[in-house]
């Protein structure tokens, strides 16, 4: 099957009881014992037909061999990471990872005495050389928020390969419409399901996707730790990936004529999409992803006033935190997901005050267009 096909048929269990033709929700904590199949179905363990229908749903269009759905993004993170780690285990993480993973390694890693190399650079051969003889893990994001830094795939599964560590990559920004990290060699992809997978702005959950094995012990960590997806999300998830095909399709679209726009005019300073020619990452890009996604930034020609007059004046673009839902969405990183930083420390990565980070959702594009230049024109 087609991934567009995937999102429709991919992993729904048929009702047969009256034939309706989608999975129904299984909302029972407790299942008869024994039963025909000889399983012990209870939510915790994510068995119940409503939990493993979006499961299999997404670990389909990853191409794994086997999924498992969370209740959030970081649910699916933490587990997957206590499932592989020890005290005295060190970790190769890329820099300027999502916030909250940042957290977590800062909360949880260091207090289980885990160590970590943070690798600034999307070189291969720097995470490489940060990997040392008690390294379990190297785990990535690409691309990266907020300036779309493209990582080479196949370039770190192999060091991942060479050194025996296992790669991670956490693949929410991409969607496996766009990017199929196993597919390159990867061995785990993490998700917050929370953004383009159920893609409405209305759910809060997470996926892994693996081979069955390290499935089966990530599983394990989760029925210990219980982050488990509740059934009726699990079913609005299943619904928001029957569209997630078109739904990106229409990003990508949406997203590459936006920053044509926004590229020539005249009071935005640079555009960072990886669609773009002018994108340093563009040929791996165009390498390794199907489409270029839907998240952007730009950097507007102004001072702190000035971005915040033009937070002000949209009107159809909404100022608000997330990505990936329908709708378009900006926010200052400088103020948001960055601010935790100093401003020379922003600025030494790239990370200008002016800086607007978009999520482009399914409108028409001429819309956003016009929003945008009639912000801009305020200026
Ligand atoms: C939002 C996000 C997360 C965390 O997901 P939650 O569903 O909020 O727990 C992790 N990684 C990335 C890239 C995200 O955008």
């Amino acid at each position: 099957m087609k991934k567009e096909t995937k999102c429709v048929h991919s992993g729904t269990r048929l009702d047969d009881k009256v034939y309706g033709v989608n999975t129904p929700i299984y909302s029972s904590t407790a299942y008869l014992y024994p039963n025909d199949l000889e399983l012990v179905r209870y939510p915790r363990y994510s068995n119940t037909p409503s939990q493993e229908a979006p499961a299999e749903k997404i670990a389909d269009l990853e191409g794994g061999e086997a999924g498992s759905i969370f209740s959030s993004g970081m649910g699916a993170i933490s587990t997957t990471l206590m499932t592989f780690l020890r005290p005295g285990d060190h970790v190769v993480f890329q820099d300027g990872l999502y916030g909250g993973t940042q957290r977590m390694i800062r909360n949880q890693l260091e207090r289980m005495n885990v160590t970590q190399t943070f690798v600034s650079s999307s070189d291969p051969q720097d995470f490489a050389k940060a990997v040392e003889e008690n390294t379990m893990i190297i785990y990535i994001e690409s691309p990266t928020n907020p300036l779309m830094t493209v990582v080479d795939l196949k370039g770190i599964a192999k060091v991942g390969q060479e050194k025996g560590v296992l790669t991670i990559i956490d693949n929410t920004f991409a969607s496996p419409i766009n990017q199929r990290p196993l597919e390159h060699g990867f061995d785990i992809v993490v998700h917050s399901g929370t953004k383009y997978l159920n893609g409405h702005s209305d759910v809060i959950c997470g996926a892994v996707v693996a081979s069955r094995e390290l499935m089966d012990k990530i599983q394990a960590t989760a029925v210990d730790l219980g982050p488990t997806l509740d059934m009726h999300a699990s079913y609005l998830l299943e619904r928001g990936l029957k569209t997630l095909a078109i739904r990106v399709a229409r990003q990508n679209e949406n997203a590459m004529t936006i920053s044509r726009f926004l590229e020539k005019h005249p009071k935005v300073r640079q555009v960072n999409y990886p669609g773009l020619e002018s994108h340093p990452n563009h040929v791996v890009a165009k390498e390794q992803m199907d489409g270029f996604g839907g998240m952007m930034s730009f950097e507007i020609d102004c001072d702190d006033g000035g971005v915040n007059d033009f937070m002000r004046s949209l009107k159809l673009v909404t100022a608000a935190i997330s990505l990936g839902g329908v709708e378009t969405l900006v926010t200052l990183p400088a103020k948001t997901s960055h601010s935790y930083l100093s401003k020379e420390d922003r600025q030494a990565q790239g990370i200008e005050d002016s800086l607007v980070r978009m999520s482009v959702g399914i409108e028409d594009p001429q819309d956003i267009i016009d929003d945008l230049a009639q912000a801009l024109e305020r200026l």
